[in-house]
């Protein structure tokens, strides 16, 4: 059947899977990171067992090169995987990019054009794009983009209500992100209900944090907008603010744009708050008595409750809520504290099951809760892989 090199190239490093889109199997995994460092590193994991590398690493190219080797050392062979085509994660695709799609000169070309909507991403994905290409010439490429499933946002949704020639100058308009994932966990959701008409929130809780409504399939809100700083409070990034707070601290602080860029994106959301950008090391803290910690989680479950709620309102109804990725797969407490007095929205979670020591696709609310919750591990890697088989099969049939 054939199996897809699923490739996530970010500024220093790159992800990558091998994998058969048919039956989601992952045949290996690996990141080579601080690409362009003193000293890079590599891991390669095949059949549960791990190699590892420590060797400065050039570039991209390099790093990529690295990649053949690691599977010429500790398998599965290249050359006998059958790999169909070569999938590539690109964060933002604007207006031009809306579905998965085949690359050539001219698609590359926009993923770079793109690039001041998404600085430190796009360049990053352009590159690997490149060196791929070179290196895997006779396979199709493929860029499946973070903002396609938000394309067709409703007007309302996507519009920002600023001066309307601004904004089409520039741009300017909810795009939203973390697609694939949100995608596939509403997917994944109505098929474990055996529903395809539900109205249902997704809750994409890792690093970066964002939530979407989905009625029936298709998106009708999300969190993130321009970039990824919109929405929920997230590791590092405020999320949502009032946007005069960039004007107050370039006048009243001094502080230039890139300075304000690295305070909302960097040294905000709970590593701000708290000093920790990760979930763990904050519920620890907070359960021991630290109050920094403790106000840190209830900004963050605060602001997801106030979107299911406004959610549930822009659907007007709520038939499911799923939890996903890092912090919504592993932490019954943000949870039970998010969806904490949501009963008159049909929300009765199973305080046994939300802390059952479970992992894979369940449900954690009573059997009669009118609204369903649950969790579902996200695959961004798959939806990938699956998405790019399409293209390629349809390039082979065309
Ligand atoms: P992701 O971006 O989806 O890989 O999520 C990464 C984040 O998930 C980490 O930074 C942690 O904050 C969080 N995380 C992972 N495991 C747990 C856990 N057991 N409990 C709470 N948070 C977790």
């Amino acid at each position: 059947m054939g199996t897809v090199l699923v490739i996530n190239s970010g500024s220093s490093s790159i992800k990558y899977e091998l994998i058969d889109p048919e039956s989601g199997e992952v045949h290996a995994v690996g990141l080579i990171e601080r690409i362009g460092e003193s000293t890079g590193h590599a891991r390669h994991t095949r059949d549960g067992r791990t190699a590892e590398r420590d060797d400065p690493i050039a570039d991209h190219g390099a790093g990529l090169r690295l990649v053949i080797d690691l599977f010429n050392e500790h398998g599965p062979e290249l050359a006998a995987a059958e790999v169909i085509g070569v999938g590539h994660r690109v964060v933002q695709g604007g207006e031009r990019i809306v579905e998965a799609t085949l690359i050539d000169d001219d698609v590359l070309t926009m993923i770079e054009e793109l690039s001041p909507l998404a600085p430190l991403h796009n360049p990053a994905n352009a590159t690997g794009i490149r060196v791929a290409r070179e290196l895997f010439p006779d396979l199709p490429h493929v860029a499946v983009c973070d903002t396609a499933f938000f394309h067709d946002l409703p007007m309302p949704a996507r519009t920002y209500a600023i001066d309307r020639e601004v904004a089409a100058a520039h741009h300017i308009r909810r795009y939203g992100f973390h697609g694939t994932s949100h995608e596939y966990v509403a997917g994944r959701t109505a098929a474990m209900l055996g529903r395809d008409d539900l109205k249902q929130v997704v809750l994409h809780l890792g690093n970066g944090c964002s939530a979407s409504a989905v009625v029936a399939g298709r998106p009708v809100e999300t969190s993130m907008g321009l970039t990824p700083l919109e929405g929920l409070v997230m590791g590092t990034r405020t999320g949502d603010i009032d946007p005069a707070v960039v004007f107050h601290l370039a006048r009243e602080a001094g502080l230039g744009v890139d300075e304000i860029d690295d305070v909302l994106n960097r040294r905000s959301g709970l590593k701000g708050l708290s000093g920790h950008n990760d979930m763990r090391e904050v519920t620890r803290l907070a359960m021991s008595g630290d109050e920094r910690a403790r106000l840190a989680l209830d900004v963050y479950t605060h602001r997801i409750r106030k979107y299911v709620g406004a959610y549930a309102a822009t659907m007007g109804g709520l038939d499911a809520v799923t939890f996903t990725a890092g912090v919504g797969e592993n932490s019954a407490l943000v949870r039970e504290e998010s969806l904490a007095g949501l009963g008159f929205l049909g929300i009765e979670l199973d305080p046994v099951a939300n802390r059952a020591d479970a992992s894979g696709e369940r449900i954690i609310s009573q059997p009669d809760s009118p609204t369903t919750v649950l969790v579902v591990p996200t695959n961004e890697e798959l939806s990938i892989a699956r998405q790019t088989r399409q293209v390629a099969e349809s390039t082979f049939d065309g």
